[in-house]
């Protein structure tokens, strides 16, 4: 019979406690936070009902921070000390910055990240970001009246192991604890619900501020797979402002944008950029700007103009898109849906391009600049433990297997590629020389037999192995990646517990093109891998007879006639000597086949002195 549980006098049971979770979309251009009140996610808003926050950040000499919209509002006259697009810099170094001399910032080269002399000292990207997000946290603890206990924020998909580590720094810096980094278009996919259904591969397509990144998403048994990602990072609405600005400037008897004073530039920027925007609704819009002499300019520009103007932008997208499905080897009619995010795919002219390359209408419903920081707040949630019992929580996967360097080259995978995140394996391990102190761990990413043919991501050593024959030590090693997808690896003695570890990142610096280059490379070179794994096991057998051969001879040679020495000498060289060569395994089997042969009668007479010396010893002992 089951026991009945009684709570402590005064101390009833807590009721479930809802735990305040938020979802950020930490943009290029713009961020919003959103939480899930009574089951439905829904956007915060700041104290005058604004849903966005522009991602800019100005630092005055005063030590007082702006950010967001009183930021945004100094990037024409103060632009050196107003930071607007900080997520390009995230875990980027100078020479990564294509374009950095265009920018109008004292950039600060680093090994480990760029960072900017502004009016109040130097700022790391990091600290930049992490004044974004704390105001989105405040706003958040304001409208929900009590502390976040925890956040999801959202990355590109492409983001690399050091601009995630730079988000979560960020993050971390702002006062906000992080559950789990998402991937941008996972995180829109799970805003329309599309985690509910069965299985399907999705297209997001995101066009932004200043990026296009389309993304290819496979959802099966609850995991969204990143098919392929592509886009194209200098492609946004900011080129759409350009090509208004220019436009206007042409039509003025001015060649080109860049002749017009720097904050003549950015203020004709802004209003093609209000122009661009106001014609998602109307069919023509007036755009005017006053030049500092004065003059003013103005001209009405039409939907068809626009279009005209902007159709190669929108090309470049379709040309994108139509790489990733190549690289997904899909078709437009294997995608169940197509999801649009991103503030100018309110743009009729990209819905248009979007519905007639896949032959479909795109899933519009969610506001495009929402939809983002909606689908992290449904998984916070989740995350956070407020969900309706359903355990619904949504796993990434481990693109590439993860494992160790044995001998002869070989890769022992223990985490095998596919595999749901978080993930712990462990596997036991031994020495190879009697005596061995000290083992070498090489943990590999990769599909590959041969740790050539994969990826390094760190070596470690276990140091105070003790001493004993080859093969008697046990050493366990253990892989564990969390949620976010960062590696430990653990190697343990057994017997003393001594023991070493290491974090790696194991998708550091890999983009899902090398990934799937490296599976592609994998599955067609299996079969010589195969055959290369059983000339490798064979080569460490051969090397093994070899040094036990080697020792033997050293203590006990004299158990042999110089006749069966000769043959056991003949026979260890032509081993030696297939190694060397780095014969194929039919002629190497051989000869180790041979050498074993000739030792065994050695190994047999060897096992008998020392039984007889054992026997003499005991003799001896029992006679003291
Ligand atoms: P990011 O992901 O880079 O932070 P957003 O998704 O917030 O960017 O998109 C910002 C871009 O969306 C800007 O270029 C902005 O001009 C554009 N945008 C916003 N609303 C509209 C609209 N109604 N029509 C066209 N473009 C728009
Ligand atoms: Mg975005």
């Amino acid at each position: 019979m089951a026991l009945l549980q009684i709570a402590e006098p005064g101390r009833a049971a807590a009721p479930h406690q809802h735990r305040l979770a938020a979802g950020i979309d930490l943009g290029t251009t713009n961020s919003l936070v959103a939480t899930v009140q009574s089951a439905a996610a829904r956007v915060l808003v700041d104290a005058v009902g604004e849903t966005l926050l522009p991602s800019v950040v100005r630092y005055l000499a005063s030590g007082e921070v702006q950010a967001g919209r009183d930021a945004q509002i100094h990037q024409a006259d103060d632009p050196a000390n107003t930071i607007v697009s900080v997520k390009r810099f995230m875990g980027r170094r100078l020479a990564d910055l294509p374009n950095a001399d265009t920018l109008p910032y004292r950039f600060i080269d680093h090994p480990g990240m760029v960072s900017l002399e502004t009016a109040a000292g130097e700022r790391s990207p990091v600290e930049v970001s992490a004044e974004i997000l704390r105001t989105l946290r405040v706003r958040a603890e304001a409208s929900l009246g009590g502390e976040l206990a925890g956040v999801v924020i959202t990355v590109p998909a492409y983001f690399d192991d050091a601009q995630r580590q730079a988000t979560k720094d960020a993050a971390r810096l702002s006062g906000l604890t992080v559950l789990r980094l998402m991937n941008e278009p996972t995180a829109a996919a799970v805003a329309y619900g599309l985690d509910r259904a069965a299985e399907g591969t999705f297209a997001v397509y995101d066009l932004g501020g200043g990026t296009f990144d389309i993304s290819v998403l496979r959802l099966s048994k609850g995991v969204f797979e990143v098919l392929a990602t592509g886009g194209d990072s200098a492609l946004g609405g900011d080129d759409f402002d350009q090509a208004i600005a220019q436009w206007l400037c042409e039509a003025h008897g001015v060649a080109s944008l860049a002749s017009l004073a720097p904050h003549e530039q950015r203020s004709l920027l802004m209003a093609a950029r209000a122009a661009k925007e106001a014609l998602s609704q109307s069919e023509t819009v007036g755009v005017a700007m006053t030049l500092a002499d004065g003059t003013v300019w103005q001209r009405t520009l039409s939907r068809a103009a626009f279009a005209a103007l902007c159709q190669p932008l929108i090309d470049r997208t379709i040309a994108a898109t139509r790489r990733a499905l190549r690289d997904a080897k899909l078709r437009t009619t294997d995608i169940a849906g197509v999801v649009l995010v991103g503030g100018s795919t309110r743009m009729p002219l990209a819905r248009e391009a979007v519905r007639e390359f896949f032959g479909r209408d795109p899933l519009a419903d969610i506001d495009p600049d929402q939809v983002v920081a909606l689908g992290a707040a449904k998984q916070a949630d989740v995350l956070v433990g407020n969900g309706n019992g359903e355990g619904w929580l949504l796993l990434d996967v481990c693109p590439l297997s993860l494992g160790l360097e044995t001998m002869g080259g070989l890769v022992e995978k223990i985490i095998a590629r596919n595999s749901t995140l978080p993930v712990a394996r462990a596997q036991e391990f031994t020495t190879f020389k009697d005596g061995q102190t000290a083992m070498s761990i090489h943990v590999v990413q990769g599909e590959r037999e041969a740790v050539s043919g994969c990826r390094s991501l760190a070596r470690f050593e276990l140091r105070g192995i003790p001493p004993a024959v080859a093969g008697a030590a046990r050493i366990r090693v253990t892989f564990q990646i969390d949620a976010d997808g960062l590696l430990a690896v653990t190697a343990r003695e057994q017997t003393t517990g001594i023991q070493a570890q290491v974090e790696v990142k194991p998708s550091y610096g890999l983009t899902d093109a090398q990934v799937a280059d490296m599976l592609k490379e994998a599955i067609e070179t299996s079969l010589d891998d195969m055959q290369l794994r059983t000339l490798r096991e064979a080569q460490v057998d051969a090397r093994r007879l070899l040094d036990a051969t080697g020792a033997a001879l050293a203590s006990d040679a004299a158990l042999l006639s110089a006749e069966e020495l000769a043959t056991v000498r003949q026979a260890t060289f032509r081993v030696a000597d297939a190694l060397e060569t780095g014969a194929p395994l039919e002629p190497l089997k051989m000869a180790a086949a041979d050498l074993s042969r000739a030792t065994e009668e050695f190994a047999a007479r060897r096992m008998n002195a020392s039984i007889r010396n054992a026997l003499a010893g005991r003799e001896l002992d029992s006679l003291a």
